[in-house]
């Protein structure tokens, strides 16, 4: 091990140079008692402390988590054939006047007349615009749109421009986003292991009994408050109902709301709001992220926008945008000008029919999944309006269950608690795997637990 040789050949050296003046040397018994200077030496170790609260994130991040119990049954049985319902990750391809989109978009880089370099840091005017005439129906402006590669990477932006002081709320069980980037930026104390639960963060409840949608008027006032809907891990959206009592009392508490709408275009019930700014008073009080990822298959070609109203404000007036806008113009230079021009193809009529195929498609899959859990005897929830389906285990516990049913029926799943504590008991399937891999999990999930 060479790391260790030179920590040896270090002390070694400290231990006879110190020698030469004192005994006391003896006492060093290892290499962490060398002066700073010799051990910024060594090729172990930078001289630079490790940002703490880097170091107060509980285990990895929940997908890479998952990818590695995976690859280590894999490893033990090779032969295995294992599908994955695990990470929402599309995989149906590109359709043709999409992907039409993005070569057209590759092909200007090509031609001296239509070439371009960077862009505006905020996205093209021309998508900006269509963003907001197709998918808000102009409730909201151009300029209020910020296109950016993606809405994981807005929320760190966010997070990145509320700072450290702010108090977080979420709903337990969320996306890991809201909590790891929370925890990343300062925003919280250390996790308690026995309630899995970060100090100065407010866990919102969200279970069968409440419709999987937080209690806000019996949860503590929060600086910034999380929701997603349809929500990601439940598969539930909230209702419009739901939706206006949050806005209010986000406007009665001087709350901010991140409103995470990624899954919007999989909501086929009527009347379910697709945007919080279908909701009277939101531009008062609410943030929306968004993203391409799930509408066309761009998970891997990387799209997205965040809705800042320019009538929301900081408590001292500034106006929330412009920060916004710092962060981007500061650390962002613009979503790939190929890839606006795949957004741009998506939001044409065509773009959006094919969309709404796509669509089709993985909520059939959801379907598929929540029958056969369902007929297994299972409470099922969401799935209707959202890529997931999220199945409650009887008092299972979550891990316990992804682990009987990788081995058992060579499925990935993800545990509800990797969601957040208020995510035990219950288990995460995706419905975004192909069709035949969907229906042979099935069989298999039959056989094993019916
Ligand atoms: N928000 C939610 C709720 C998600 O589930 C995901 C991805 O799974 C994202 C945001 C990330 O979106 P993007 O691919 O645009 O970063």
């Amino acid at each position: 091990n060479p790391d260790t040789s030179s920590v040896m050949k270090l002390s070694l050296a400290y231990l006879t140079l110190t020698l030469l003046g004192s005994t006391s040397a003896f006492f060093h018994p290892s290499p962490i008692a060398l002066p700073t200077s010799l051990y910024s030496a060594t090729e172990t170790t930078s001289g630079v402390e490790r940002n703490g609260n880097f170091a107060k994130l509980a285990g990895g991040y929940l997908f890479p988590e998952i990818g590695r119990r995976r690859n280590a049954y894999l490893e033990k049985n090779p032969d295995a054939n294992i599908i994955s319902l695990g990470i929402g990750d599309t995989t149906q391809p590109i359709p043709p006047n999409i992907l039409k989109g993005l070569l057209d978009g590759v092909s200007k880089l090509g031609v001296k007349e239509t070439y371009s370099g960077y862009g505006a840091e905020q996205g093209m005017a021309p998508l900006r615009e269509q963003i907001s005439d197709v998918l808000y129906e102009g409730r909201i402006s151009p300029d209020e749109v910020f296109v950016s590669d993606g809405a994981k990477c807005d929320i760190q932006r966010l997070q990145n421009m509320f700072g450290s002081k702010v108090r977080s709320a979420v709903q337990d069980p969320s996306y890991p986003v809201y909590v790891d980037t929370s925890v990343m930026m300062g925003q919280t104390g250390e996790l308690d292991e026995s309630t899995k639960q970060y100090d100065n963060i407010s866990y919102m409840e969200c279970n069968a009994e409440n419709g999987f949608f937080p209690d806000l008027e019996n949860s503590e006032r929060a600086d910034v408050v999380y929701l997603c809907s349809p929500n990601n891990p439940t598969g539930v959206a909230a209702t419009r109902e739901q939706l206006e009592n949050a806005v209010k009392i986000c406007k009665e508490r001087g709350s901010i709301l991140v409103f995470d709408a990624a899954y919007a275009p999989f909501i086929r019930s009527p009347g379910v709001p697709k945007s919080i700014f279908e909701i009277e008073g939101a531009k008062d009080c609410a943030i929306e992220v968004n993203s391409f990822s799930k509408y066309a298959g761009f998970t891997g070609v990387r799209l997205g926008w965040t809705v800042i109203p320019s009538q929301l404000k900081f408590k001292d007036g500034t106006p929330v945008k412009q920060d916004f806008n710092r962060v981007m113009t500061t650390s962002f230079n613009g979503a790939s000008n190929i890839v606006q021009a795949g957004g741009m193809a998506c939001l044409s009529p065509e773009g959006m029919k094919e969309i709404t195929t796509l669509i089709d498609y993985y909520l059939e899959n959801a379907k598929i999944l929540s029958d056969t859990f369902t007929g297994m005897g299972y409470d099922v929830y969401g799935g209707t309006d959202a890529p997931y389906i999220f199945v409650g285990l009887k008092g299972a516990s979550s891990w316990d269950t992804f682990s009987d049913i990788l081995e058992k029926a060579e499925v990935v799943t993800i545990p509800g608690a990797g969601f957040g504590p208020g995510g035990e008991g219950y288990l995460r399937l995706s419905a975004f795997a192909p069709r035949d891999s969907v229906i042979e999990a099935c069989e298999r999930l039959k056989k094993v637990f019916s």
